[in-house]
């Protein structure tokens, strides 16, 4: 009996303590949004979605190769010689073409590690967080712009994948 009468006294207790925490931060400010119509300002910083500016992409290979998941994929050809030369915007000489650029958003763990390795710094990471869709292969994002030439290659294009 006495046991008895001492879990009702631990229930009302317990009770009145989560209504005392909850009493509590009835008057303090919300920390919640009401999301869509409410949204957090990302950090300047922030690293969500990729982006390339593939003007300035030399097709050195150097993000597919350190990328942890293996989601850049990237295909390129030597430019012939007779092309006009073509620079980057910091007067890297373009001397590949890269006529693929593939990121695979649904596998990007956003570590960043291929910002780094960018000898451009045409790769980056942008706040853009809000980019679900309902078909996973729209995570794949195409950034090369330019065709393979349609000469004949010396060598099948270097391939890295992914
Ligand atoms: S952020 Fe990381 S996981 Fe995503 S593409 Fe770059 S290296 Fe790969
Ligand atoms: S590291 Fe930069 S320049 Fe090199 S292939 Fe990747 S995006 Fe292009």
């Amino acid at each position: 009996m006495l046991s008895y009468l001492k879990d009702i006294g631990l229930g009302i207790v317990t009770v009145l303590k989560s209504m005392w925490v909850a009493c509590r931060h009835l008057f303090t400010p919300a920390v919640t949004l009401q999301y869509p119509t409410e949204k957090w300002t990302m950090p300047e910083r922030a690293r969500a979605r990729l982006d390339n500016k593939i003007e300035d992409c030399i097709g050195c290979g150097q993000c597919a190769r350190v990328c942890p998941t293996k989601c850049i994929t990237l295909k390129t050809e030597k430019r012939g010689k007779e092309e006009p030369e073509v620079f980057a915007s910091d007067g890297t000489p373009i001397k590949m073409r890269t006529y693929v650029y593939d990121i695979d958003m649904a596998l990007c763990c956003y570590c960043g590690i291929c910002t780094f390795s960018c000898p451009t710094h045409c790769l980056m990471m942008t706040p853009a967080y809000e980019y679900s869709v309902y078909d996973i292969k729209n995570h794949i994002y195409h950034f090369a712009k330019e065709k393979p030439s349609t000469a004949p290659l010396p060598v099948d294009p270097p391939v890295i994948k992914a």
